[in-house]
């Protein structure tokens, strides 16, 4: 996962049968965050890890953990996720490095059989991998104690606490002993991320793994201003020129399928969707058929988007500019991953999202800055006179529109959004 890796998988101490299934799994190297959270994890300490999503976290916890309690019977293990899909997924990982220990694992989320989850649970299973809430639910019908936890993991912690899952989280922390390991992990580190490590961790050691240069991937971002009503004529125009997969953030649960309907109207078929009311069966057929290619294209909100696992998509499209200007960093990192180039599309209105696209330079000012394809010809549409009825209004009809310079978020910071505005209209008088 990262180029400049000088940490080997035999510098961790890890067991003969551990290193096997490594290999087996094909991780050739610990990813950073892996080779510092995993030593820490081993020696029994709390641990609070900020890593970008996509950086091999699942693993910097899932090993050590399976390692320090394979010898062990009994629930030992619980890992907090915020969605079904990480839950599920988190539950394959510690399966994949946990069965040939003979460890038993049971994932407890919602949507899925009560009983037959309650039926999991009374075996005692080595692992419990739940979200929140539906723990809670386990908790109040007696179905478990927790008092025998000995290591309690939050797996993408500002997730949850962004889905307001604090209070199910303090009633679950509050039942298990005080001597106990606690790992968190989080991509950012909210406030909130803090004050909940402050209150359920005991002087944790702290991994902040910075985005490195190299772990930086190739994103050509380009910003398109234009108004809601053409958006849709924009996206079919992306959909059409690239072939390859494409991932389409929008910011409401209705928004998904509406916008899968109408792209189905447009004549593109090869489009799926996904939100967190969909029936899990329904979820998980348009996560794996996205994955398998049954589907090129996918929709979907930040909740759902965040934990799906899917490599090397070729492009993403925010048609809505996230609420959150994280949630553009993690949207983004759908794409240019190993190594390759990526290509990221955003929609933005102009009037209403201009806050929301200065809170994103701003971020992105702190990361290198993207640097635009060289012979890349891409049109690109201009923010409209602010006072002008919102119609769409191109900045410089006279340029052809193959000769166009694409324009990187980052570079919004650098020239200014005022002055932008302010060229913008000295060019139109
Ligand atoms: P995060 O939780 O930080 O977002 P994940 O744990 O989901 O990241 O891992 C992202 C991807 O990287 C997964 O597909 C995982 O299989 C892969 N991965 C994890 N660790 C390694 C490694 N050491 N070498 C190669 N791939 C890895
Ligand atoms: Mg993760």
């Amino acid at each position: 996962m990262n180029e400049t890796q000088k940490i080997s998988w035999t510098d961790l101490a890890l067991s003969p049968e551990m290193m096997k299934l490594i290999e087996e799994v094909g991780y050739d190297y610990p990813s950073d965050v892996q080779a510092q959270t995993i030593p820490l994890a081993l020696e029994g300490k709390d641990v609070l890890v900020s890593s970008q999503t996509g950086s091999g976290k699942t693993a910097s916890f899932v090993i050590p953990t399976v390692e320090k309690f394979k010898n062990k019977n009994g629930t030992y293990i619980l890992a907090l996720a915020p969605t079904r899909e990480i839950a599920q997924q988190t539950g394959d990982i510690f399966r994949k490095f946990g069965e040939p220990f003979g460890m038993q694992v049971a994932v407890c989320i919602g949507g899925a059989d009560m009983n037959a989850e309650k039926a999991a649970l009374a075996q005692s299973p080595h692992i419990i991998v739940a979200t929140p809430g539906r723990l809670c639910d386990h908790l109040e019908r007696g179905n478990l104690w927790l008092d025998f936890i000995e290591c309690l993991i939050f797996d993408e912690a500002d997730r949850m606490l962004e889905m307001g899952f604090s209070k199910q989280i303090d009633i679950i922390t509050e039942q298990i002993p005080k001597a106990r390991q606690t790992l968190m992990l989080s991509a950012t580190f909210a406030p909130q991320v803090e004050k909940l490590a402050r209150k359920a961790m005991n002087n944790p050691s702290q991994v902040i793994i910075a985005k490195t240069q190299s772990s930086t991937p190739k994103i050509d971002q380009m910003l398109f201003w234009l108004p809601e009503e053409r958006k849709l004529s924009k996206l079919v125009d992306i959909l059409k020129e690239e072939k390859g997969t494409v991932f389409i953030f929008v910011n409401s649960k209705e928004k998904t399928f509406q916008l899968t309907r109408l792209l189905n109207h447009r004549g593109i078929k090869d489009v799926t969707y996904i939100h967190s009311d969909l029936q899990q069966e329904h979820r998980e057929l348009a996560v794996a058929d996205f994955k398998s290619g049954k589907f090129r294209i996918i929709v979907a909100t930040d909740v759902m988007g965040r934990g799906i696992d899917v490599d090397d998509v070729a492009h993403v499209v925010n048609y809505d500019v996230p609420k959150e200007a994280a949630d553009y960093i993690h949207r983004i990192g759908r794409t240019g991953r190993r190594g390759l180039t990526g290509h990221a599309s955003t929609f933005a209105i102009p009037g209403k999202d201009d806050k929301a696209i200065e809170a994103i330079a701003k971020l992105r000012g702190k990361a290198a800055p993207a640097k635009p394809v060289p012979g890349e010809k891409r049109v690109q549409e201009r923010r409209p006179r602010s006072q002008a009825p919102r119609t769409y209004r191109p900045v410089a009809p006279k340029r052809s529109p193959e000769v166009v310079t694409p324009v990187v978020v980052a570079e919004v910071k650098k020239v200014g959004l005022i002055e932008r505005i302010k060229n913008f209209f000295s060019k139109q008088k």
